[in-house]
């Protein structure tokens, strides 16, 4: 059973080895088990049910909450020639008829649905009078009334287990804690289920929390050194939205806004631009990342503080899905945490739900004030320990120094205490300062006995314990939504000097500035920028005429692997990992090429086109000729193809074909308007009878015919 799973990994996805757990997880759901599996972003859930679903006779359905998420799977396991497909409600009555048709014909191996859809009576009806492989459920998590993204259309999803006793079933997630997997396993009917759970850990990400100063600024320093990454800029409100993506552009980063108040279509968009693109900047309101599977997002930065650490985590997740070097970066202040408060306080809800965010929130603000690693921290938080500071993120890259604050905190409670508890940092800090303005001079503050007796410390210094102070919670902050400062109960050990109190050094900016452009985004040296760039434009070229994204056609980890292993023909360039057999066919020549250059490399498959050429005008036919020059037919055949549009050889050369079917395939790719219709399409048209390969060649001819 692995074995064939095994081979379908390398024939198929085009990889090695298993990942973690995947290979038990697959031989459990292969073998008819339920599983629920729990893997962080990136992990690699989306094998452990397609390699089932390939496994076992029958169709897959897989249940996804978001039609972006099932167009992006579905065209990825079209690439790799897997026949898979999405109803979804955007599909006239027609189109759905058809893939009806084609389901129950059996050519349909996996099938991707929203779960309302799939809940529907006649749906259900439907896939029971069909064999079933499995039931995938995708984003689990939405079963959940505790965690973020609820979707009452998965409750009803625990009928499956009723009605499909023996249908295996597989819920994932990457939403960690304890109550949203017990939740899950409780509504979806999974208490047979086998649990696999990994790490949390996304070992690639790189950690970085800065002390907010010049939030735009030091959100420039930043991306400098990451120009023509793509990655997401999460800000809490639209408006902030706008500003950012517009900043951004105008300082010569392409950017794109997407917040929940754009009209659907230009969301829909920016959305589909950034999945196409390469090297664009999302600015972004959470609304902005459910369904995005992106695997290169280089970077996402946080210009204001999220609500938890779930939030954190997931949106952080969204970077470097493809295991490649990432960044997670967020600049924290004062007002982050002010306005957060308020939020929370002035919001609808009970007491006990209050408490809760407010808990979630406490859990945020310590990760930011954190001065050990933030990865420990950050695990510690999902139950998961790590035994050693990760060497990975800014604490341990440059250790927090901490300082003996005791004092100069009893004064900033001083201050507080004395100007009547009203006072936002600003004023408070004047007063400490000993600042003699209007606004201080207006209200009499000038003659307090704290006046100016905070000179010991610069403002910058001020604003940093006074962020500390309400991040610990020793200061509360008011109601009316003006950032006053009030003393808490918990403040009262410190003022009577019963405790000390230790609080982190910030960095100054320019240093964490200068340090936070080490990271990621290097994943290519200087000298072999000139051949990323030409691989990555023929990887453009060829999702346009595909109409798929760039990572669709290979993600970045398999062309970095061919830009470092350079395969120098088809064989080795089967060994790269990523590379299928379908891809090899249709992409591997190209890939080729351009690796090779115009010149030295490429000889050998410059030798091989030659005597493929003169093979062919021998009469040899394709089976003969890819015995001789031992590859696979379909190699044989995508080089012919190419040997056709480049005019070396004609179709009667290279194909012995009848009259007549020659012509029925021409008219088929003749009749309709516009473009040539794709491979796929005739074949399809054709009802798969003529062989891939000969379409191919058919449509190259054609091509070079007409000049299309
Ligand atoms: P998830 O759904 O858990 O976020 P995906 O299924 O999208 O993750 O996988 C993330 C990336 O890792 C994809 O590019 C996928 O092709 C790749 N991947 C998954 N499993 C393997 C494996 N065994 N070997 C190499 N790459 C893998
Ligand atoms: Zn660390």
């Amino acid at each position: 059973m692995l074995e064939h799973a095994q081979r379908i990994l390398k024939d198929v996805f085009g990889y090695d080895s298993f990942r973690g757990r995947q290979g038990a997880i697959i031989e459990r759901v292969a073998t008819g088990g339920d599983a629920l599996v729990l893997m962080p972003t990136g992990g690699g859930k989306s094998l452990c049910f397609q390699v089932p679903a390939l496994l076992r006779e029958g169709l897959a359905v897989v249940v996804s909450p978001l039609i972006a998420l099932m167009d992006d799977q579905v065209a990825t396991l079209n690439e790799l020639g897997v026949a898979a497909v999405a109803l979804n409600s955007s599909l006239s009555a027609d189109e759905q008829r058809e893939i009806a048709m084609r389901i129950r014909r059996g050519e349909i191996k996996m099938l991707y649905l929203a779960p309302e859809r799939l809940v529907q009576p006649r749906m259900l009806s439907f896939l029971e009078s069909l064999q079933i492989a499995l039931f995938a459920i995708d984003e689990a998590h939405c079963v959940s009334q505790w965690g973020h993204d609820f979707r009452p259309e998965y409750l009803q999803l625990g009928q499956l287990a009723e009605l499909f006793p023996q249908v295996p079933r597989i819920a994932l997630t990457a939403t960690a804690d304890m109550r949203t997997r017990e939740e899950i396993v409780q509504r979806l009917h999974l208490h047979s289920a086998e649990r696999f759970l990994s790490s949390f850990d996304r070992p690639n990400i790189f950690y970085r929390i800065v002390p907010k100063e010049q939030p735009r600024k030091q959100l420039i320093s930043f991306l400098t050194p990451r120009k023509g990454d793509a990655g997401i800029v999460y800000c809490l409100s639209r408006k902030k939205v706008e500003e950012v993506a517009a900043f951004l552009s105008e300082q010569g980063f392409p950017a794109l806004p997407y917040h929940a108040g754009l009209p659907n279509e230009l969301r829909a968009f920016n959305q589909k631009r950034f999945l196409n693109e390469e090297g664009l900047i999302m600015v972004a309101t959470v609304a902005f990342g459910m369904g995005i599977d992106k695997p290169n997002v280089r970077f996402v930065a946080h210009m204001d503080l999220p609500k938890s650490l779930e939030a954190y985590y997931q949106e952080t997740g969204r970077a470097g899905r493809d295991g490649l070097p990432a960044d997670a970066w967020m600049s924290y202040g004062l007002q982050d945490v002010i306005f957060l408060k308020q939020m929370l306080n002035n919001s609808e809800g009970d007491e006990r739900h209050k408490r809760v965010e407010q808990h979630k929130l406490d859990a945020m603000l310590a990760l930011c004030e954190e001065t050990r690693c933030r990865r420990q921290a950050l695990l510690a938080y999902f139950d998961e320990e790590l035994a050693q500071p990760c060497g990975h993120c800014d604490n341990c890259q440059d250790p927090v120094q901490t300082w003996d604050a005791t004092e100069p905190a009893r004064q900033a409670l001083s201050a507080i205490h004395r100007t009547g508890q009203r006072y936002g940092v600003g004023h408070l800090v004047d007063v400490l300062l000993g600042r003699d303005n209007d606004k201080v001079r207006a209200v009499g503050h000038q003659h307090l006995s704290v006046f100016g007796i905070g000179k010991a410390l610069h403002e910058a210094e001020w604003r940093s314990l006074y962020r500390q102070l309400v991040a610990r919670g020793l200061v509360d902050v008011d109601l009316d939504g003006f950032g006053g400062l009030r003393l808490s109960d918990s403040c009262r050990p410190l003022l009577k000097g019963e405790v000390s109190l230790q609080l982190r050094r910030d960095l100054k900016p320019q240093q964490s500035a200068k340090a936070s452009s080490s990271a990621a985004s290097q994943l290519v040296r200087g000298d072999e920028r000139a051949q990323w760039e030409a691989l990555r434009t023929l990887r453009r070229k060829l999702a346009e005429e595909h109409g798929v994204p760039p990572y669709v056609i290979f993600p970045d980890a398999t062309l970095l692997e061919m830009l470092r292993s350079k395969p120098a023909n088809l064989a080795e360039m089967a060994q790269v990992s990523g590379v299928g057999a379908r891809k090899l066919e249709r992409y591997g020549e190209a890939f080729l090429a351009v690796l090779g250059g115009a010149q030295s490399t490429s000889a050998s498959v410059a030798d091989l086109r030659h005597e493929l050429v003169s093979l062919a005008c021998a009469g040899m036919t394709p089976a003969q000729i890819a015995k001789q020059l031992s590859c696979s037919e379909k190699n044989v055949y995508s080089l012919l193809a190419e040997a056709i549009s480049r005019q070396q050889l004609s179709l009667e050369q290279a194909l012995d074909l009848p009259e007549e079917l020659l012509g029925q395939i021409q008219d088929t790719f003749l009749d309709g308007e516009g473009e040539l219709p794709s491979v796929a399409t005739v074949s399809e048209l054709l009802d798969g009878r003529v062989e891939l390969g000969i379409l191919h060649c058919v449509r190259a001819a054609l091509q070079a015919e007409f000049e299309i």
